[in-house]
């Protein structure tokens, strides 16, 4: 755990998200309107403009999109470079910017990934991803 990283602004539309990450749920937003998921969370859907938001919880599963290896740290409080950061396809069809835990060589473009909730500092829980198993990925 790192302590003193930049926080989070968690403010009425973003707190189911952040209360999600500390129970272990990946919330996002659907549109009752159009049906559509929506990542980040706001106030109307980017698609229809609705407010008909409503949260519900993510499969928690996807596919790396793109990613990269971080080598030099950009603050104090990382010290655990290098770290792979990369953009996330969920299931659900939204991108998400996250990092992806665990063995670097088993990183690469589509492969495919389960949500891991790590506590990156006091109170702050992120959710990061890992690449799956060959034989559990589907
Ligand atoms: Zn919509």
């Amino acid at each position: 755990m790192a302590h003193g990283i930049p926080r989070p602004v968690e403010d009425a539309d973003s707190r189911p998200f952040w209360e999600g990450c500390r129970e272990g749920v990946l919330r996002i937003q659907r549109c009752a309107s159009c049906g559509r998921h929506v990542f980040y969370p706001r106030l109307l859907c980017p698609h229809c403009f609705s407010d008909q938001l409503s949260w519900v919880e993510a499969s928690g599963a996807g596919r790396i999109h793109t990613y990269t290896v971080v080598h030099r740290a950009f603050g104090p409080f990382q010290a655990d470079v290098p770290y792979v950061v990369a953009l996330v396809d969920l299931d659900e069809g939204v991108r998400m910017m996250t990092r992806i835990l665990g063995d670097r060589s088993s990183v690469r473009i589509g492969a495919r990934v389960r949500v891991e909730f790590v506590e990156a500092d006091e109170g702050l829980v992120l959710p990061y991803f890992r690449v799956m198993d060959e034989a559990t990925a589907s």
